[in-house]
């Protein structure tokens, strides 16, 4: 993100802090991504990463610090892989947290110690209902809770208890322990939240040595304090935890004073992102796996070929607000189309080959033309393609009759080959059993490389083309959003009733200029006049199996949807 982006998009939150900042509040800024391993990232979390990581940058003369911090505090659903990944993609989203590298498990004792401090206060106490009893005993929006006939129980009995309830004397939910607050309150969160409850499970980090967990309301903030953050940028749904949030501050002994504050989610339209829906998909095997090219997932866009700068960009463009809307998937697209135009180099490929022949080009020969990496930048420079008697074209830059605004080759006609001559049809062959052209011939004119038609030639397109004595064979994956409904999660029949049938299109036998099937996993072109594609990067073997993903057509064919 360069500075002028950052700083052309000045938020509510930026307000807060540069004034934090000017009155001296904080001499430096600490924010944290606190991902829970428990699922892949998705574009949402870029946003949340994006402003976290954005904001310590922008600061970064003041030795302000962006902290990647693990939320593992639930043993249950987390796991190694999870955690392996979500380096990785915040790696690749290009936000360094440099060595600031955090696990929440690595504070259970500290978690302990700031609830036995609250016990010693009297402000917390060990509960023996059991979850249903408490449940019930919560009360509702218009009613409020009844207190616990466990909440008087003195200081030194919570204590012992406590100290069992570690020891492993409780099963699961057979105690809890529970914050002090007000069973009255008008905000759900602070009757009595459960701050620690036992579970008898092994977790990634801390194997067995625990049997107690404490709850993301009480454990979050005191991550936040441990780590000296001075501001908890989280999304809209815990603006009603903040009471909670705050309370666990002022009455544990924590080390600093961190400030939450809220903004909204990203919502995007044809798409969901929620890691229990993307778990879902891939547990339903509606897609390949976390990183499937359709999946908003970052591991899904970077396998697609979308930049890392593309969705920096889309985070900058989309700001920080705490208005909650829908924002349509179109401008990512848009800005990974804008970058790939820029950057990707031009190639030539045809994805449902047509044979055509030069009739006049002697069989053997090969004639060298040169074809620009990129029309609209010089600076990319050029490379050699041959030319041959035998080609391969698209099928549908054919018709056998041609309609009044149809300009590609037909009987009659003249089409330039992009680079090369323009040809002028000759005649064309139907295979008997499908009903369909099996060839075209063409004749080339000599000396009309780079030059205009010849007096009486009519040329107004150039086609892409394939030498067919050189093609390489590809697979290529032609995909599409995977939801055809503008809002999956409305639907009726819910997200997967609304899965698009077309999202994924498998072509064999594509044909590509050749150098193509040798370049690594990842390398992103533009295939002429189709799109831009990029080398799979699971299944794509230089040289021996060539496999080729869509990432974008080279325009928004939903706009007029
Ligand atoms: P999900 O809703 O997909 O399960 P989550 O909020 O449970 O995501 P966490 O790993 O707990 O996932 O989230 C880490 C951080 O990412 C949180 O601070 C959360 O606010 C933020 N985040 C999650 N989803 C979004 C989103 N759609 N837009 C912006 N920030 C998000
Ligand atoms: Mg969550």
């Amino acid at each position: 993100m360069s500075e002028d982006d950052s700083s052309a998009k000045r938020d509510f939150i930026r307000e807060i802090i540069s004034k934090d900042l000017t009155t001296g509040k904080h001499d430096k800024i600490v924010t944290r991504f606190p991902p829970e391993p428990n699922g892949y990232l998705h574009l949402g979390h870029a946003k949340a990463i994006c402003l976290g990581w954005g904001i310590a940058q922008e600061n970064s003369a003041s030795g302000s610090e962006f902290h990647l911090r693990f939320d593992d505090t639930n043993p249950s659903k987390e796991e190694q892989e999870y955690v392996d990944s979500i380096q990785e993609d915040v790696k690749w989203l290009g936000c360094d947290w440099g060595k600031h590298l955090y696990f929440a498990s690595d504070y259970f004792e500290f978690f302990y110690d700031c609830a036995m401090h609250l016990i010693e206060e009297g402000k917390a106490f060990v509960d023996e209902q059991s979850p249903d009893e408490i449940r019930a005993a919560h009360g509702t929006v218009a009613e409020m809770g009844a207190e616990s006939p466990y909440r008087d129980r003195s200081i030194e009995e919570n204590v012992t208890l406590f100290k069992k309830m570690r020891s492993g004397d409780f099963g699961n939910g057979e105690a809890v322990l529970r914050a002090k607050i007000d069973m009255a309150s008008p905000n759900m969160h602070m009757r009595d939240p459960i701050i620690y409850r036992v579970l008898h499970e092994t977790h990634h980090n801390t194997g067995d040595k625990w049997c107690i967990y404490p709850m993301y309301d009480f454990a979050h903030p005191l991550e936040d304090a441990y780590e000296h953050v001075t501001h908890s940028l989280c999304t809209l749904e815990f603006e009603v935890h903040r009471p909670v949030y705050d309370w666990v501050i002022e009455n544990c002994p924590v080390p600093a004073v961190p400030r939450q504050i809220e903004f909204s989610r990203l919502t995007l339209n044809y798409t969901v992102v929620s890691k229990r829906k993307l778990l879902q998909l891939v547990e339903e095997e509606k897609v390949d796996a976390w990183d499937d090219p359709r999946m908003p997932t970052l591991s899904g866009v970077r396998r697609r070929g979308f930049p890392a700068e593309a969705i920096r960009n889309f985070c900058t463009d989309v700001g920080i607000t705490k208005f909650k809307g829908v924002t349509d998937v179109a401008r990512l697209e848009n800005e990974v189309r804008k970058l790939l135009n820029r950057d990707a180099p031009r190639r030539m490929a045809v994805l449902d080959p047509l044979k055509l022949v030069l009739v006049n080009m002697e069989v053997g020969v090969a004639e060298e033309v040169e074809a620009k990496n990129n029309p609209e930048d010089e600076s990319a420079g050029s490379r050699k393609l041959t030319l041959g008697r035998d080609l391969w074209i698209e099928r549908d830059d054919f018709v056998v009759e041609a309609p009044k605004k149809y300009f590609r080759l037909a009987p009659g006609r003249a089409v330039r080959l992009r680079g090369g001559y323009i040809v002028q049809y000759v005649g064309h062959e139907i295979d008997p059993d499908t009903g369909e052209v099996s060839e075209v011939q063409v004749e080339f004119i000599p000396n009309t490389i780079g030059q205009s038609p010849p007096e009486g030639v009519v040329c107004k397109a150039a086609i892409h083309w394939v030498n067919a004595s050189e093609a390489e064979n590809a697979q290529v994956r032609l995909y599409d959003r995977l939801f055809d409904d503008e809002s999956p999660e409305a639907a009726e029949g819910g997200f997967m009733s609304v899965l698009n049938p077309n999202s994924l299109k498998v072509i064999e036998g594509a044909k590509l200029e050749p150098g193509l099937g040798a370049e690594a996993p990842g390398f992103v072109c533009q295939f002429e006049r189709l799109g831009y594609f990029c080398a799979d990067s699971r299944d794509h073997l230089p040289s021996s199996q060539v496999v080729f993903n869509r990432t974008i057509g080279l325009r928004d064919s939903w706009a007029k949807k």
